[in-house]
């Protein structure tokens, strides 16, 4: 298969035998399986689970509207982050771009990879520095890595501008739309066929409710996902966890109730840490969380950690000078949390 940026992946990952599982070479069930040194008896989880995960990938595709061809499954997004980088980036030559706020397991899995990170800040506004990024690639840049909408505010990045970045920047754009299930702004997905530099992440630890369940979700040019499939533990993800996923898709009125009641709950506690006298600024979020900062951010947290109430403190100069960050609960959770500031009293 041809791919024209085919020299942007590291040249010992685009040789890769890849390791051939015993299952492989035969896809059908109903077989006497005696190749894979397994317990032959019957415990529901005896079995390897499928590498392909074709039963899954099949659901997630009529989801999202990716051919299956273009999907890659890990155990979290986490681990597709190191897979992509791990595939892209040779060890102390190659470098990636990143922007602060941003997610820091880009930089984790780099460090881990010896590969450069380049950091520049968000823009004022909380968006990508595209002009930055292009200033501080060089040859040996393989990925600038953008959160849409972003962590720790909620802003999503406008399609237009992402699309904008692919057409002129000569590596990957690497779009992690952990939180676009809860944006007005659409997924890039619709961009993939255009651009084969594009690959989106996404996750089913945030919308679907499956955080411990660890599903990580690429999306790329096919050739990409051939070469991230070849990167990858042949059975990175768990039978269980393919089971568990596939049962949970199937429940889509179960899934856009709560989407609906976490929205309102965002607005609510948006609302409500507006009202607050103790919060300075509270950004518009479109994720599952809101941003709020304030000068007594401080003993805020620890009074709310007192009442057993946990948020993030969230202290990133320049951008997001003392703020807490507050994922949305459930109603009766938001109502303790607005009884508990009703109660804060900055003197104590
Ligand atoms: C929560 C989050 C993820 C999800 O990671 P998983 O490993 O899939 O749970 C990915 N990216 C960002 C920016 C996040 O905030």
């Amino acid at each position: 298969m041809s791919f024209p940026l085919e020299h942007l992946v590291r040249p010992n990952i685009r040789a890769l035998e890849p390791y051939s599982c015993a299952r492989d070479e035969y896809d059908g069930d109903q077989a006497l399986f005696l190749d894979a040194n397994e317990n032959p008896f019957d415990t529901g989880l005896n079995r390897y689970p499928d590498p392909h995960q074709r039963a899954l990938k099949k659901a997630l595709s009529a989801l999202k509207g990716v051919p299956v061809e273009r999907m890659v499954l890990g155990n979290g997004s986490d681990e597709i982050i190191d897979i992509v980088i791990r595939s892209l980036c040779r060890p102390g030559q190659d470098n990636i771009v990143v922007f602060s706020p941003g997610y820091s397991m880009y930089e984790v899995a780099a460090h881990i990879n010896e590969v450069e990170v380049r950091r520049l800040d968000l823009t004022p506004d909380f968006q990508p520095d595209w002009k930055g990024a292009e200033a501080v690639s060089d040859a040996c840049t393989k990925a600038v890595f953008v959160v849409s909408p972003n962590n720790p505010v909620g802003t999503p990045v406008p399609l237009a501008d992402i699309e904008a970045f692919c057409a002129r920047f000569p590596a990957f754009v690497v779009v992690d739309e952990a939180y676009v299930d809860f944006s007005t702004e659409p997924s890039a997905v619709g961009l993939l066929e255009k651009y084969p530099n594009l690959i989106i992440l996404q996750t089913l630890s945030k919308s679907w409710g499956m955080a411990s369940l660890r599903l990580g979700m690429c999306f790329s040019h096919e050739y990409l996902a051939g070469v991230f499939s070849k990167v990858k533990a042949p059975y990175n993800v768990g039978g269980l966890t393919q089971r568990t996923a596939l049962e949970t898709l199937s429940d889509l009125s179960g899934y856009r109730e709560k989407m609906e009641a976490i929205k309102a709950q965002r607005d609510r506690l948006e609302a409500m840490l507006r009202a607050c006298p103790w919060f300075e600024r509270v950004w518009p979020s479109q994720a599952n969380f809101v941003l709020a900062s304030s000068p007594y951010f401080r003993p805020l947290y620890r009074y709310l950690t007192e009442h057993k109430v946990v948020v993030r403190v969230r202290d990133i100069p320049p951008r997001i000078p003392c703020a807490l960050r507050i994922t949305v609960g459930t109603p009766e959770q938001n109502d303790r949390l607005e009884q508990l500031l009703a109660d804060f009293r900055p003197e104590d």
